[in-house]
């Protein structure tokens, strides 16, 4: 469907109040922009994945990466973490934002998991399907919607999961995807469900990619430079901005 809607050469117009048609021109022309298909940035095991998604939380990549390191660095296995003084583990942590937290709490999933499954593993969820997967995995402490697509998405599993972090909902909200009134929680359903079914799960994490890559790089928090955007024609917010400017300039 999407192939006849972007066949001919003239600019494709998406049915503006048809998130499903939009999402196809808005994937097109940022896939063009940031390069698709975008490589996977992880290698990790779904249970490492787990722990790495845990420290992530409002967490810049570089300090999470570096509490991930330090984790891996000071403890030889999961099980040691798990069966560690909380405070040790903590200290690993310290580059994340709340550490006194977070350390705690990656225990306590890694306790229920070796409860549950009478063993330390997530390997179970390669066999699961992604919803079943995903709502296991939603009921682990502090687990929500954004660690549980992670986990399936950017592990090893490479499983068909779409995340979505505070720049895909920016960009995704701005160009009227989502309401304003949707929170990134309760947006990942609604993203999701204006994925065609047959993407596979390299074009679902290309999309997450690309959203967030366009909310990094051009689509700021503040001050976003939508006179050079490439998704400008298909966003609200952007056309409203460029012509309160305009408004002003002429004043
Ligand atoms: S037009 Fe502006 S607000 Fe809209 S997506 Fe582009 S940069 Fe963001």
């Amino acid at each position: 469907m999407q192939l006849d809607m972007l066949a001919d050469n003239s600019p494709p117009s998406p049915d503006p109040n048809d998130p499903k048609q939009k999402v196809l021109v808005i994937q097109e022309r940022l896939c063009q922009e940031y390069g698709c298909p975008i490589g996977y940035f992880h290698n990790l095991d779904p249970l490492s994945e787990l722990v790495s998604a845990s420290l992530s939380h409002r967490t810049k990549n570089k300090d999470s990466g570096r509490a991930f390191k330090q984790l891996r660095a000071k403890f030889p296995n999961w099980e040691a973490v798990r069966d560690a003084d909380t405070a040790d583990v903590q200290t690993a942590v310290e580059p994340c934002t709340w550490p006194e937290q977070k350390a705690p709490r990656i225990q306590q999933i890694l306790k229920q998991i070796t409860k549950q499954q009478g063993k330390l593993s997530v390997d179970f969820l390669e066999n699961m399907p992604v919803k079943e997967a995903r709502k296991w995995l939603e009921t682990l402490p502090g687990v929500g919607p954004k660690t549980s697509a992670a986990v399936l998405s950017f592990s090893t599993l490479r499983k068909r999961a779409l995340p979505v972090d505070s720049h895909h909902h920016r960009v995704a909200m701005r160009t009227g995807l989502i309401s304003e009134k949707v929170s990134v929680g309760p947006s990942h359903k609604i993203l999701e469900a204006q994925l065609p079914e047959d993407w596979s799960a390299q074009q679902v994490y290309d999309n997450h990619e690309v959203l967030m890559l366009h909310g990094q790089r051009c689509c700021y928090y503040r001050n976003p430079e939508c006179d050079r955007c490439v998704i400008l024609d298909l966003c609200p917010f952007g056309e409203h901005v460029l012509a309160a400017a305009k408004h002003l300039s002429k004043r």
